[in-house]
């Protein structure tokens, strides 16, 4: 009988987190102050993270120990498991070998946790007692209640109203875990309260909810903001899924020749992928593959330039492919992938040749979706499923050219708070959309005025 799951120990949990920049021939260009468009220094940031972060986020070591506690909370459910797709294998066909780490096995049901936790844990170190952030399908606002909750902080979560509104359950989940909710726009906060004003049926975007959630932290002395994806510490955070399965892939015996991950912001797929890019620095010939939704297409017809992280120019500007930071994202079902910037560190490897970025629409991943489900038993996310879809165009282009190729994928969370969407697909109401190019063109002139690429 074929082996379906790798499995480690606990004392197999990885002891540091792997930081790319200590292996990249070229930097992305550094972060610029919104006012000045200087380069910003930690005391720019040190409202609003604390400093254990931004030292992270600027760190050129390549190897940053995990605190005892962290890995201690990590326990509870690393290492995950890394699966060998066999049921999928066979659906297909092929005699590629498919591999995937599954991260749905965490308290909230994805990724989201392995930076959670280390997060709440510095900032609670540095006494802050609460954290504002973001979520857009709830994945990042649930982690962050569930990990604030261990450290006795407070959390307060601005939910992209078309979320807030489709996916009750993940409310639900962060006021269990003991966080405050409110839909975003909100009256809440100056920036919110425009938008309303402009727009009182505003849907929400995940660049107006950062607003908010920024400016609630740099108004009060007690609280700290925290991201879920984009930043370098995020990222960092992350690599914890790709030591574990390089580990895994050895025990199988086998080694990837193409890593393949959905980008929102960028980290699930950088978890998984980093850990392998040191090999591909090094000469070997793996391919790393970044997979987003057509409906926002980021990477593949997103420009690259400086652009703010959120809607109402208070982040820092990010060197970044971006989709403009007006752009408010059509209402897909994958919400962890409506976001119209990537992580810096993500752009500046497609930019450079060393990552591929594909897009799809939402009705060829739901059909990837179904049929992984049906051959493997897990309901995928529907942002995991943009990663499936890549997959099986990857085993394609191998029975193509006549080869058997080794693919492994992140299967960053389950689907079980997503079932609305899978009734949109399986009862055929689910739409796909075309973004037309004059949406495109006006994010490439809203990013006219800002300070240009090197
Ligand atoms: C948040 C989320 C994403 C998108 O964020 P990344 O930073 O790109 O990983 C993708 N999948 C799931 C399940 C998420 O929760």
């Amino acid at each position: 009988m074929a082996q379906r799951r790798y499995l480690l120990s606990e004392d197999a949990i990885p002891t540091r987190w792997y930081n790319v920049a200590a292996d990249l021939s070229s930097m992305p260009p550094p972060p610029l102050h919104p006012g000045t468009g200087q380069p910003i220094g930690p005391d720019d940031l040190s409202p609003i993270f604390p400093m254990a972060l931004i030292e992270q986020e600027v760190s050129g070591e390549r190897w940053i120990p995990i605190p005892d506690p962290v890995r201690e909370i990590y326990s509870m459910w690393r290492p995950t498991p890394l699966h060998r797709a066999l049921g999928l294998e066979r659906a297909l066909g092929t005699t590629c070998r498919i591999f995937y780490k599954y991260e749905g096995v965490s308290p909230a049901g994805s990724h989201k946790p392995n930076t959670s936790v280390p997060q709440a844990y510095y900032n609670r170190e540095e006494g802050v007692t609460r954290l504002a952030t973001e979520t857009g399908a709830g994945q990042w606002g649930s982690a962050l209640a569930f990990a604030c909750g261990l450290f006795g902080i407070t959390c307060k979560v601005f939910m992209v109203r078309a979320s807030f509104d489709s996916k009750p359950y993940r409310q639900s989940m962060i006021r269990t875990w003991g966080g405050e909710i409110v839909a975003s726009p909100s009256p809440d906060t100056a920036a919110g309260r425009a938008i309303l004003e402009a727009t009182p049926d505003s849907t929400g975007s995940l660049g107006i909810a950062i607003s908010e959630a920024v400016e609630d932290a740099a108004t009060r002395d007690d609280t700290n903001y925290a991201l879920g994806s984009v930043l370098n510490h995020v990222l960092l955070h992350q690599t914890v899924v790709g030591q574990e399965a390089r580990a895994q892939l050895a025990m199988a015996g086998a080694e990837p020749d193409v890593v393949i991950g959905c980008v929102g912001g960028g980290s699930n797929f950088a978890g998984l992928a980093f850990p392998f890019l040191a090999d591909k620095a090094a000469g070997s010939d793996i391919r790393i593959v970044a997979a987003e939704p057509a409906a926002c297409p980021t990477l593949t017809r997103g420009h690259y330039g400086y652009d703010f992280g959120d809607t109402a120019g208070m982040t820092p500007l990010l060197a970044m492919h971006s989709l403009g930071h007006g752009f408010v994202p059509p209402a897909i079902h994958s919400g962890g992938l409506r976001y119209h910037g990537m992580a810096p560190l993500v752009s500046h490897l497609v930019h450079t040749g060393l990552v591929e970025a594909r897009a799809y629409t939402q009705s060829e991943c739901f059909a990837e979706a179904v049929r992984f489900a049906r051959a493997e038993g897990i309901v995928p996310a529907p942002e995991p499923s943009h990663a499936i879809r890549a997959v099986v165009e990857e085993v394609a282009r191998a029975e193509e050219e006549g080869v058997e190729r080794t693919i492994l994928f992140n299967l960053c969370g389950h689907g079980n708070f997503d079932m609305a969407a899978y009734d949109a697909y399986l009862s055929g109401t689910m739409t796909d959309i075309e973004l037309p190019q004059e949406e495109l063109d006006r994010a490439a002139a809203e990013m006219e005025g800002l300070p240009a690429l090197g």
